[in-house]
């Protein structure tokens, strides 16, 4: 019941030519013509401006989650503005490699990196390793031999701080399929292990609290718990992980990674960690760089009941409504200002009924078939999350700066869904 709230389009988002939204100077119906729908429209610059963000905290401590948005095009905007980037599967790191990040600058993370992973993770040498389990120790040391390599390594602890949207409480999360618990002292005897173990070089410890985590207080508190924990190990570095909360609907507010940055650094200090410290933001990096465009197909209006806007895509492009329950908002991009007084339900072309995109949208009065709509804040774990189901090709992705659109990422062919299948 109220227009879009400005501040949760990309930071170069502009009204142009009749009230039309503009990404980057690129007008963004044309884009919807040129490139077909769904589409995920991104703007470079707002992409750099927040690696920028972190890098000024953080310098190269600063690592780009890259499960958040991952291209070959992203990795290499990510490793240019100076970021190190976070990988978490043999496929992450084939993009970041085949993009030409150096192996330096990636971090393997994951709760079950497996032998062939592990051994590749080792002789292409990336920066850091960071080990869940003993499993994985031993799987590092069966790798150990003849060839002289000793990767760098940081644990990944499990410091027993949940942190949650709107409160953080200090239990709970110690049920966790990730990492060494502190409270058990598993993590204490796993550092004494790895710090003991010829096949490894143990740097320092990794912890990560949470997504979507609004009170940047919970990332002080954090910092204290992992403080008091890894001071005494003098270990030369110390990751406090990822997790900024952005906003996606109206009423919501988020620090900036700038003021995050701030939040965490002063907490390292009270907390008289000497070591380096790094941070890994993915969503804040990604999330409200990119709107994504639709097409509206089918107006089905159920008298006393509700609104259905059908567009053409839905699950395959954002999972995250049917998964966490998540909310957008929606607007129609040629009248971005305008009010929407419309109160509509969105759903993707799925076949099934939970195939919802913006369960309680509001939308422009005049919305008709064949109209483009958008949702905005979708950047981060759309396209990453984004699946095949009902053999829907997945969408492209253009990045748009000072009025160019580049694609990145071109829309799957139907001959595309047959490439694995050997009939
Ligand atoms: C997912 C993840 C991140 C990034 O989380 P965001 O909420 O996207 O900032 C950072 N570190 C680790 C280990 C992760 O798994």
């Amino acid at each position: 019941m109220s227009v879009l709230p400005w501040h949760l389009l990309p930071d170069n988002a502009a009204v142009g030519e009749s009230g039309r939204l503009t990404i980057a100077g690129c007008d963004t119906i044309e884009l919807a013509r040129e490139f077909g729908t769904p589409v995920f429209v991104y703007d470079e610059d707002h992409l750099r401006a927040r690696c920028r963000e972190a890098v000024a905290a953080f310098g190269s401590d600063a690592t780009y989650a890259t499960k958040a948005f991952l291209c070959r095009a992203m990795a290499n905007l990510a490793a240019e503005e100076g970021m190190g980037l976070d990988v978490a599967s043999g496929g992450e790191l084939h993009v970041c490699l085949s993009a030409g990040v150096p192996a330096d600058r990636l971090v393997f993370h994951g709760n079950n990196k497996s032998l062939d992973e592990l051994r590749s993770a080792r002789s292409v040498g990336v920066g850091r390793i960071v080990i869940d389990s003993l499993d994985e120790l031993d799987r590092l040391e069966a790798l150990h031999g003849g060839d002289g390599l000793c990767p760098r390594v940081l644990l990944r602890i499990t410091p027993g701080i949940k942190a949650e949207t709107h409160e953080y409480i200090t239990t709970g999360q110690d049920d966790s399929k990730f990492g060494f618990t502190v409270s058990t002292g598993a993590a204490l005897a796993a550092v004494e292990k790895a710090a003991a173990s010829p096949a490894v070089d143990l740097v320092g410890l990794h912890a990560h609290i949470g997504s979507q985590v609004f009170r940047v207080d919970s990332f002080a508190a954090a910092v204290g718990v992992l403080g008091e924990f890894a001071n005494p190990l003098g270990l030369p570095e110390l990751v406090v992980g990822g997790g900024l909360g952005v906003p996606y609907v109206e009423g919501e507010e988020g620090a900036s990674i700038t003021q995050w940055a701030a939040i965490i650094n002063k907490a390292v200090t009270e907390a008289g960690i000497t070591a380096r410290v790094g941070i890994e933001p993915g969503r804040a990096i990604a999330a409200a760089a990119a709107v994504t465009l639709y097409t509206v197909g089918t107006v089905k209006e159920l008298p006393g009941i509700r609104t259905y806007l059908s567009v053409d895509g839905g699950m395959s492009d954002n999972p995250r409504p049917v998964l966490y329950g998540s909310g957008y908002e929606a607007f129609l991009p040629r009248s971005v200002t305008a009010d929407r007084r419309r109160p509509v339900r969105i759903v993707g072309k799925h076949c099934e009924s939970g195939d919802l995109l913006v369960r309680e949208a509001s939308i422009q009065a005049d919305v008709v078939v064949g109209d483009v709509v958008a949702t905005p804040v979708t950047g981060a774990y759309g396209h990453s999350m984004g699946s095949n189901y009902n053999k829907m090709r997945r969408p492209p992705v253009v990045f748009c700066r000072n009025g160019d659109a580049r694609l990145v990422v071109r829309r799957e062919t139907y001959d595309d869904l047959l490439n694995t299948d050997l009939g």
